[in-house]
């Protein structure tokens, strides 16, 4: 069940030792289910696309699976037809295998609307459910409150022949939307409100996006959840932890049916600063065109993540080491960022990329073709192999990399000041050329062709070592550089009257028209790990098309998390 990923690396495992693993363990122990492997089931509603909370999830039901032999459905808990679509079932399927996990069964809650549909009839036939015609609103009325009983509705002694009747009529769609309800006959002072006669079918004419036509009447999540999972004999059905209080309905539903004792276990939800893990509101910022689609960079969907740059490995890791409990909290966004930066560091390919470039004339390098230098492709990494890098008489280097009066500290190139072109030559500044408006445009210096390759030809020092790209054999591309989407920890910390959107960052997407690149990240290809030499990691973006690169910065190089750890004494 473990597989490989995309980029062709081994999951690697990750053991998680926790309640959910030790429930699981002592269920085998005690033999529970016989000799049954272990059953799990990832259950996406196909009504977005999967973001970073559901590959907790996903690690969770597949991992915990795959560490005792077991296996794992993928299901589509598809009971919402007007919120559902095709598109986003195939995107959860692409996500989930980019995760580097694969599912034994592929199943649709669709799948049992029939057996629901004789489950149902079952219930009302021993007496267990009945037809509403109370209006949504009166439904809630009477339901009371967490410190009132509920009533009970007039509608709820009808026999069960009435019952039987009027539910194959409101399957037949002899009544509009809206109009009945079937549900479960249980407690109506039940200080559980989930047990106050929870409706299990609700009247709906809508298109679904697998039986079509075929049904009017659509199970809730409560009647459709469970007794999917005993149908495919799910043992361990985990959940994040607000379906806690439906777990009493959910054994109601499977023991008055007598079927498969599928248990539900809850857990926290992952929650990320800076980050709003609901579809919900996801599916808000793609419609108001808050960002550019559910896979702009800067949403936390596993396509978002993966056209960031961020790399599967790095996310379950991240998973991992959150961990699981049973109380909700918060993760810091940087511990995220740290891991990621971790797995880039091992794996991404170096290139030198000049963001905001300044031209640098070395006066004395002879004029021509110039030379290449030898450079490693990943110093972590000796077996990545070197490339040549062409060097010529005129260079760019970043615009920051050059002051003409120097701040205090500032090591980098100045007039008069000796610094080393990365794997080149020591150059010093001798003289600027400004525009109209003062601005330095152009600066002039002179090199040591005995300091080749970046050494020092006498062990004199410099203090400094710049990045640099040749200005004739240089490629041109877009480079998008992404910041946190929100500017609060808790984006839905808003005062009243606000809303999450008032949270958005407006700086959080700069785009740079034209930055310079050394030749051969021309080659780059989609969702190849990079890094740009002392800029950071970065991507090559699919909408890079014949003749111009768009690149994506995944993340900069510095790593605030090492920091916080540090400090924290972690
Ligand atoms: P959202 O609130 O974003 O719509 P959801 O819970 O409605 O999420 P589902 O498609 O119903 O999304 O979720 C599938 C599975 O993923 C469920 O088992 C759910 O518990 C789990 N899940 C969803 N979000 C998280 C999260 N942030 N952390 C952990 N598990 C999650
Ligand atoms: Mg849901």
């Amino acid at each position: 069940m473990a597989a490989t990923t995309d980029t062709g690396t081994e999951t690697p495992e990750i053991r998680t030792s926790n309640f959910l693993s030790e429930r699981i363990a002592e269920d085998l122990r005690t033999k529970k289910y016989g000799d049954a492997a272990i059953q799990t089931r990832f259950p996406p509603e196909p009504n977005g696309y999967l973001h970073i909370g559901h590959a907790k999830a996903i690690c969770l039901d597949f991992g915990l699976a795959d560490e005792v032999g077991g296996r794992t459905n993928l299901r589509f808990d598809d009971t919402n037809p007007e919120k559902e679509e095709q598109e986003y079932v195939d995107s959860i399927q692409k996500d989930i295998h980019w995760l580097g996990f694969d599912w034994e069964r592929l199943c649709f809650a669709s799948d049992y609307f029939g057996q629901l549909y004789e489950w149902a009839i079952k219930l009302i036939s021993d007496g267990k459910a009945y037809v509403d015609d109370l209006t949504a609103d009166q439904i809630r009325q009477y339901r009371g409150t967490l410190t009132e009983p509920g009533k009970d509705s007039p509608y709820r002694n009808r026999s069960v022949d009435e019952n039987l009747d009027l539910f194959a009529r409101m399957k037949k769609g002899e009544f509009p939307d809206g109009s009945r309800v079937l549900r479960a006959k249980i407690d109506m002072a039940s200080p559980n409100l989930n047990m106050r006669d929870p409706v299990m079918y609700r009247i709906l004419h809508a298109t679904h996006h697998r039986t079509g036509d075929e049904w009017c009447i659509y199970p809730m999540y409560d009647y459709a959840h469970g007794q999917s999972d005993s149908i495919e004999n799910v043992t361990h059905s985990m959940c994040s932890l607000e379906f806690a209080d439906h777990q009493p309905l959910y054994k109601w539903f499977i023991e008055n049916l007598g079927i498969f004792p599928s248990q539900q276990i809850e857990f926290d939800r992952l929650s990320i600063t800076y980050t709003l893990l609901s579809k919900r509101k996801l599916l808000q910022l793609v419609q108001e065109k808050r960002v550019s689609g559910w896979d702009d960079p800067r949403m936390p969907t596993l396509s978002g993540l993966r056209r960031r740059g961020f790399t599967p490995e790095a996310i379950r890791t991240f998973v991992a080491a959150a961990g699981v409990s049973r109380t909700n909290g918060s993760t810091d966004i940087e511990m995220l960022e740290h891991f990621q930066r971790d797995d880039l560091n091992k794996r991404a390919q170096r290139g030198m990329a000049v963001l905001r470039p300044l031209k640098v004339i070395i006066d004395n390098y002879p004029e021509g073709e110039g030379e290449t230098v030898e450079v490693a492709n990943n110093p972590e990494n000796p077996d990545a192999g070197t490339r040549q890098v062409p060097f010529s008489r005129e260079i760019y280097i970043e615009h920051d990399d050059f002051r003409e009066v120097p701040p205090p500290k500032y090591y980098r190139l100045s007039p008069g000041k000796e610094v080393r072109l990365r794997n080149a030559y020591f150059i010093t500044a001798q003289s600027v050329v400004k525009d109209a408006a003062g601005n330095v445009v152009e600066v002039h210096c002179t090199y040591d062709p005995a300091s080749r390759g970046g050494n020092s030809p006498d062990g004199r020092k410099v203090k400094s070592t710049i990045h640099w790209v040749s200005t004739k054999h240089a490629v041109s591309a877009e480079v998008r550089l992404y910041e946190k989407l929100f500017t609060k920890p808790d984006p839905n910390d808003y005062p009243e009257g606000g809303s999450f959107l008032d949270n958005l960052n407006p700086a959080s997407l700069e785009v740079i028209a034209d930055a310079k690149l050394e030749p051969s990240l021309a080659k780059a290809e989609v969702g190849q790990p990079l890094q740009f030499e002392r800029v950071g990691y970065f991507t090559l973006d699919p909408d890079t098309q014949d003749g111009k690169l768009v690149f994506n910065r995944t993340l900069s190089l510095k790593d605030s998390w090492a920091k916080i750890e540090k400090k924290a004494g972690i």
